[in-house]
């Protein structure tokens, strides 16, 4: 496939620019072609306006049709082949191997929102019936529904190419919610994007969908994509990257005349507990394991275990020497992009500055290396209490150990940590009575508590939550993967009184879609 570099702009393309920039291969710096078109304040503008004008049509669409349009998504994602991993692997050193698998969860999430909006129930109708005779004042008739919210802007990840990228969960859950998306690529892997963003082109036209229900804009400036979060027609935002990013856009949203809701997902350290019985009996899997969870992809995971905490004594400290051996065994290896990068430098360098922070272990690059060493780095409580940076996210293959004087000091650490996607725990059953308190405090900080396994490996199902408090995100009501995730496009609105034939017919005396209702109280498939 010849990549255009332009902006996909509903049916047609667009490279009205003056501005262009070019990807780059991840593993040399070497620059990529084509063009990329960076997007104008017209072509925004005109991308926002068609979406606004496709989500009266889109959204009363019959829910089989938009079942069709994600299932067709998927189907074209995989007709792009061997192309699509070609150019990811070039622009994000990702291995084929991680690739195909990121693209077979990209194709399964569609699969699974396409399933979702079939069966229905996910409007969450509930329904309470009149009760003219009440004393001392009639009850109305009262129908309530999750409809979609409007055009919904969403950034793709750099570390998620695929599934959390340009048909990744964000878009997959927002155009099963009956929204139109509108994309700001990630510039870090801008042809992967368009192999992706036609995909879901072709797919749209195929299955009768209204122009205007996708488009995908290509930016290298921030203000692109604020510009797109400014724009009156946009409704809700959908994002996945630094705290710095999201929250730049969260301020943007709220700052406008109308402000919109932001599903920023963001940094964590997802802090594991290490409780002192799990670190005598499974010493040598407890140090393999959380090597393996912090080096995996080169640590570009929001999940990966950035701090553990454990009681000092024996088999602590056997824990920070196996660990820090095998850590500098490791394997190092190039991230996604060169700011990536240098972030990973500056954050894992300034870590371990700090006065009484120790090296533990670190693999070993070439002088001028491009590529990021695996190091585990360890210090005791004091020095983290008194160190807030310490606290900060190392986004890459490193770890901070802490070890603790007492269960008190590695409650009153727990207790002052801020907001996580994850928190973990490692012990015996007896170990994990004797700490509720922990596991009280832990659940106030995340949105997913683990117990005896790594924070990563996130799976998409109905009952994850992957989210968490601010933050780690700035919507801790909501999750950004598997099914409940489609609940952030969508608001409830309420019918009081209306003729049956009035309501939508999810709502109606009939239930004819038969799907889950709460009706009086009860749930329910019958009609009422
Ligand atoms: P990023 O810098 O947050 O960028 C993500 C997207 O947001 C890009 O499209 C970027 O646009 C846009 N953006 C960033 N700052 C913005 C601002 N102030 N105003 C408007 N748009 C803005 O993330 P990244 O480039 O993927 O990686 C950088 C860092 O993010 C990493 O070092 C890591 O710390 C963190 N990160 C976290 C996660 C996670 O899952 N929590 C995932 C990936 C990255 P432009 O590229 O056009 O600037």
């Amino acid at each position: 496939m010849q990549l255009h570099g332009k902006n996909i702009i509903g049916d047609h393309v667009s490279g009205r620019g003056a501005v262009t920039f070019q990807a780059v291969e991840a593993g040399t710096g070497e620059k990529l072609g084509p063009q990329f078109f960076e997007v104008t304040a017209d072509e925004v503008d005109e991308a926002l306006q068609l979406a606004a004008n496709a989500f009266d049509d889109y959204r009363t669409m019959p829910p089989e049709k938009i079942a069709a349009f994600l299932a067709g998504i998927g189907e074209e994602i995989m007709a792009a082949g061997d192309e699509l991993l070609h150019r990811a692997n070039s622009e994000t050193a990702l291995p084929e191997p991680r690739l195909i698998g990121e693209r077979a969860r990209t194709v399964n999430q569609c699969k699974m929102f396409a399933e979702l909006v079939r069966e229905g129930s996910w409007v969450e109708a509930r329904i309470d019936r009149a009760i003219p005779d009440r004393q001392p004042s009639p009850k109305p008739l009262l129908q309530r529904m999750l409809i979609p919210i409007g055009p919904v802007i969403v950034f793709g990840a750099s570390n998620f190419p695929l599934a959390y990228s340009v048909a990744g969960g964000d878009t997959a859950s927002a155009l099963a919610a009956g929204n139109p998306v509108v994309i700001k690529a990630h510039p870090a892997h801008a042809g992967t994007s368009e192999i992706v963003g036609r995909a879901i082109q072709v797919a749209a036209a195929a299955t009768g969908m209204p122009p205007g229900v996708f488009s995908m804009l290509h930016g290298q400036s921030t203000e692109s994509g604020l510009r797109m979060v400014r724009h009156p027609a946009a409704k809700a935002v959908g994002f996945t990257g630094s705290l710095q990013g999201g929250r730049a856009l969260f301020d943007a949203a709220a700052a406008r005349p109308e402000p919109i809701p932001v599903f920023a997902e963001m940094g964590s350290t997802n802090p594991i507990f290490i409780l002192p019985d799990a670190v005598e009996q499974h010493l040598d899997s407890l140090a393999k394991g959380l090597v393996q969870s912090v080096t995996q992809g080169m640590g570009q995971f929001c999940t990966k275990p950035g701090l553990v905490f454990g009681i000092r004594g024996n088999g602590w400290k056997a824990l920070e020497e196996l660990g820090g051996k095998l850590a500098s065994e490791a394997t190092p290896g190039t991230m996604l992009h060169a700011g990536i990068f240098n972030r990973f430098q500056q954050s894992s360098a300034r870590a371990g500055d700090v006065a009484n922070v120790r090296v533990l272990g670190k693999s070993s690059t070439k002088a001028g290396s491009s590529q990021a060493a695996p190091i585990f780095l360890a210090t005791e409580a004091a020095t983290f209490q008194q160190n807030r940076l310490l606290e900060e996210e190392m986004f890459g293959p490193a770890t901070l150990m802490v070890n603790c004087g007492s269960t008190e000091e590695l409650e009153e650490i727990a207790r002052n940590l801020p907001g996580q996607l994850t928190a973990t725990i490692r012990g015996t059953d007896e170990d994990l009575m004797r700490h509720q308190n922990l596991v009280r405090i832990l659940e106030q900080k995340a949105g997913r508590l683990i117990f005896n396994g790594f924070p990563t490996g996130v799976e998409v199902c109905p009952s994850m939550n992957h989210g968490g408090p601010y933050p780690a995100t700035t919507a801790v009501h909501f999750t950004s993967v598997g099914t409940a995730a489609i609940k952030r496009f969508a608001r409830p609105v309420c019918f009081q009184n209306f003729p049956d034939a009035a309501v939508p017919v999810e709502l109606r005396r009939q239930n004819v879609r038969k799907i889950w209702r709460l009706v009086d109280g009860h749930f329910t498939k019958d009609d009422f």
